[in-house]
């Protein structure tokens, strides 16, 4: 006689599951399994309605290890050429902003190693981050462009980027940041640098189908609210999500601009308003919190955490990976430093790189929860209570990851 189907493709057995649906979302003695690299049942192991190896093909035992949802990095820079070490040591030393510049440090340093590096030698450089970054359980990750600042380096970005999520087990999302500096072909015209990105250089880009929603950073030292929102309108004209840097370094209304054009994220915030953060509210856009950047840079005013609370805002926690203000490469650090930092408490640091991070990449229907349905996406980790992911400072403690319900071995294809 035949033997029937089995009804699921993995099942994963005797686990602690931190569903993340509402807080930590604890299941004791759980069990979770996959079919077709999507959720198909979770709950208590006293619910499975038969023994395991007559219910799925492949059966782990997680053995007490905790399983939550794979993590979510949603703001990164990553794909960039050489570094700024230098820099770093003679601010050290005592110079000053002129100083670095005058020696071609800064943003366009990397902008002028960015281009002038081939799309092989970019991907290798940014392969070695994301690498790190999934060596400690993260699944889906947000990468931005932005070291271009013209047509044909921007796209090799966004190349390199998508690549990224061909060559690791990643989901990479691809997000537009022309407006991240004045082009230097543009020095005292950022008016007509703000119509190329607009009118040359996103049109090309939707073209190629290399971004998902479009940034710009506004900011004194950066572009204006006018300009922000030229970008805005473009972006929402071709149908693409908007993300804003925002009140990072005073308070320009950027964020309340942005969540006029229904932003899926505005990010910083240090200098956020009380009126910024009821537009936040009501916009549904989540708060985007960079501790990393913040160390970096030695600031002061953190973001108003206590009023994100009390208006509901969804808050997340991202690496800001980048070469000059957040050279960082782990997501689990800056778990900690939401905390330490900015009085975010564990369950709301671990929101900020599950559910609140999905709903920051539009991504909440599919990822960022154990939830029946959504990708089986999830890191094993051999922790007593999730708080503890939280809790330590440069400790992994990352068993495995799981990508579409397949086993990874993280830490070894993360690492070769
Ligand atoms: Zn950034």
């Amino acid at each position: 006689m035949q033997q029937t189907e089995k009804p699921w493709d993995s099942l994963w057995i005797n686990g602690l599951l931190a569903t993340q649906e509402d807080g930590y979302g604890l299941i004791k003695n759980g069990a979770i399994a996959s079919k077709d690299g999507k959720i198909a049942w979770l709950g208590p192991m006293e619910d499975l309605r038969d023994s395991p190896e007559r219910l799925a093909k492949t059966v782990y035992d997680l053995k007490g290890h905790c399983l939550t949802p794979g993590l979510i990095d949603c703001h990164t820079h990553l794909v960039y050429a050489g570094n700024r070490y230098y820099e770093f040591e003679l601010r050290l030393q005592g110079a000053n902003y002129e100083t670095i510049a005058r020696a071609g440090g800064g943003i366009q340093s990397t902008v002028m190693a960015t281009r002038a590096a081939t799309e092989e030698s970019l991907l290798q450089q940014s392969l070695a981050r994301a690498k790190a970054l999934l060596a400690e359980g993260v699944t889906t990750l947000e990468i931005k462009s932005g070291y271009g600042l013209d047509l044909e380096t921007e796209l090799k970005m966004l190349r390199v980027a998508k690549r990224i999520g061909e060559v690791l087990p990643v989901t990479v999302y691809l997000t537009f940041l022309g407006a991240h500096a004045l082009a230097p072909e543009f020095k005292n015209k950022p008016d007509e640098y703000i119509a190329a990105v607009c009118h040359d250089m996103l049109p090309e880009i939707v073209h190629a189908g290399l971004a998902q929603a479009v940034d710009v950073f506004c900011e004194t030292i950066a572009f204006d609210l006018a300009q922000a929102e030229r970008i805005f309108k473009t972006a929402r004209e071709f149908g693409l999500a908007v993300k804003c840097h925002a009140e990072q370094l005073s308070d320009s209304g950027s964020a309340r601009l942005a969540a006029e054009y229904q932003a899926l994220s505005v990010d910083h915030l240090e200098y956020l308003s009380e009126s910024s953060v009821e537009a936040l509210a009501r916009s549904g856009t989540v708060a985007v919190l960079l501790p990393g950047a913040f160390y970096y840079l030695r600031e002061k005013n953190i973001p108003p955490v206590e009023l994100l609370r009390q208006h509901k805002v969804p808050m997340a926690v991202a690496t800001d990976c980048n070469p000059g203000t957040s050279p960082v490469t782990s997501l689990l650090l800056m778990l900690n430093m939401a905390c330490t930092l900015f009085r975010l408490t564990p369950e709301e640091a671990l929101a900020g790189v599950t559910r609140h991070a999905a709903k920051a990449l539009g991504l909440d229907k599919t990822h960022g929860t154990l939830t029946v349905g959504k990708v089986a996406d999830f890191a094993i980790w051999n922790v007593e209570h999730p708080a503890e992911l939280v809790y330590y400072v440069g400790f992994n403690p990352l068993v495995n990851v799981v990508k579409g319900g397949n086993v990874c071995h993280s830490r070894v294809c993360g690492n070769e």
